[in-house]
C-alpha cells in the first residue's frame, strides 16, 4: 500500500501530494491534539477520539485493545488490566468527593470577605447563577457568584443584588428567593472585588503575559459570566471549558458543563437546585485534567507565535511536496493554546 500521501497525524489519504500539503497548511496538527494510545492517530477533540475508540463506528483494532486496557473517562490506554484498575479509582471523581462539608457550607451561603493575597491561588475558577430580568424574565442577571482555588476551597461566595429589578427568580434551578437578595452585596461592589482579585495588583492594561501576577481564570462560558458581573479580563488569562477545542464537539460547538462532567469526570451535576460552587469544582477539575496532559515540549508551540509564522511558507511548494508526511507534521503547530503549557510556566 502506498502511504506516501497519507497525513501523519489524522491518517487521511490523499490522491495527490499537493492536496496533502494543502491539508497540512490548514489543519494545524500538533503534539497537543488528543491522540489514540494505540494507533497514534490524532483527533481534533476528545469527542472524536471517543468515537474512534468506543463508537458508534470505532476502529476495530483500537476498540478491541481499548475495551481491555483503556480508561473510558480520560481515554488513556494502560499496559495491563491491573494498571487500569488502579488508575480508574483515581480518575473517577464523585460529586461527594471531599465536597461534603464544604458543599454544605457553600449552601449556607456566604463568605464574602475576598482578600487580596498574592501568595494564594495562581489559578481560580469562577461560576455564577442567574435570575431573570426584563419584562419576560429572559435577561440573565447574576444573583450568585462563587470563586474557588486549585484545591477547591472557597475564596468568595456571595449573593449579588442586581442593578435591575428581578422579574423571575427561576426557583426550580436557582433556589433563589427575594429575601436572599434584599440585603445582598451590590453588583458594583462584587464587580470591583473580583476584578481586583483577578488582576492581583497588576493594572489590567498591563496584563500582557502569563508570567505576571494576574491570576488564571477558569470557567465555563466565561464571556457570559464576566459580562453579567461587568468584569473585564483578558482572553489570554482565561481557560474556558466551553471553548477549549479538545473539549468541544466534533461540530465545533460547545458541550454543556453537565455533559463534560459526566463524560470526563464521571459524575452528575446540576440536578435540581444548582450551586455555583459545584460548577466551579467541575471546571477546575476539568482544567487540572487538561493541564496535566504530557505533550512534547516545543520552544514555540503556537502557529501564531511570530517565530512560526512562516513554518510552511519558508518552504517552496515543490520542497513541501517532496517532504515526508512525518516531517510536515513536525513543523506543524497548534492553532490553540494547549493548557498543558500552563504547567511549564
Ligand atoms: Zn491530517
Ligand atoms: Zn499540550
Ligand atoms: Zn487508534
Ligand atoms: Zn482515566
Amino acid at each position: 500500500m502506498d502511504n506516501r500521501n497519507k497525513c501523519a497525524a489524522c491518517y487521511r489519504q490523499f490522491n495527490k501530494m499537493e492536496h496533502l500539503v494543502e491539508h497540512m497548511r490548514t489543519s494545524y496538527h500538533s503534539a497537543h491534539e488528543p491522540t489514540c494510545g494505540i494507533c497514534r492517530k490524532h483527533c481534533r477533540s476528545f469527542e472524536s477520539l471517543r468515537e474512534h475508540l468506543i463508537g458508534p463506528l470505532p476502529k476495530v483494532e483500537c476498540e478491541r485493545i481499548f475495551k481491555e486496557q483503556g480508561c473510558d473517562l480520560c481515554l488513556t490506554i494502560f499496559s495491563s488490566r491491573n494498571a487500569l484498575h488502579v488508575h480508574r479509582e483515581a480518575c473517577q471523581f464523585s460529586r461527594g468527593n471531599n465536597m461534603g462539608l464544604t458543599n454544605r457550607m457553600a449552601n449556607l451561603g456566604i463568605q464574602d470577605d475576598l482578600k487580596m493575597d498574592s501568595s494564594r491561588a495562581r489559578v481560580v475558577a469562577l461560576a455564577c447563577k442567574m435570575v431573570g430580568g426584563g419584562s419576560d424574565g429572559s435577561l440573565d442577571l447574576c444573583a450568585r457568584v462563587c470563586l474557588i482555588d486549585e484545591s477547591e476551597k472557597i475564596i468568595f461566595h456571595t449573593y449579588v443584588k442586581p442593578r435591575l429589578p428581578v422579574t423571575k427568580y427561576r426557583y426550580e434551578t436557582t433556589g433563589m428567593r427575594p429575601e436572599f437578595l434584599r440585603d445582598a452585596m451590590p453588583l458594583r461592589q462584587v464587580q470591583r472585588k473580583i476584578q481586583d482579585y483577578l488582576c492581583n495588583g497588576e493594572p489590567i492594561w498591563q496584563i500582557r503575559s502569563r508570567a505576571g501576577k494576574a491570576r488564571i481564570l477558569v470557567g465555563h462560558g466565561l464571556d457570559h459570566d464576566l459580562k453579567s458581573l461587568e468584569v473585564e479580563y483578558p482572553q489570554m488569562m482565561r481557560r474556558d471549558t466551553a471553548d477549549y477545542p479538545p473539549l468541544m464537539k466534533s461540530s465545533k460547538l460547545s458541550n454543556s458543563l453537565k455533559y463534560l462532567t459526566k463524560t470526563y469526570l464521571g459524575y452528575d451535576i446540576q440536578t435540581g437546585i444548582q450551586d455555583p460552587y459545584e460548577d466551579c469544582v467541575a471546571t477546575m477539575r476539568l482544567y487540572m485534567r487538561m493541564r496535566s496532559q504530557r505533550h512534547k515540549v516545543e520552544d514555540y508551540p503556537l502557529a501564531q507565535d511570530p517565530q512560526n509564522r512562516n513554518n510552511f511558507a519558508a518552504f517552496r511548494q515543490s520542497e513541501l511536496e517532496r517532504m515526508a508526511p512525518e516531517k510536515m507534521l513536525e513543523i506543524s503547530r497548534s492553532d490553540y493554546y494547549c493548557w498543558c503549557l500552563d504547567s511549564s510556566s
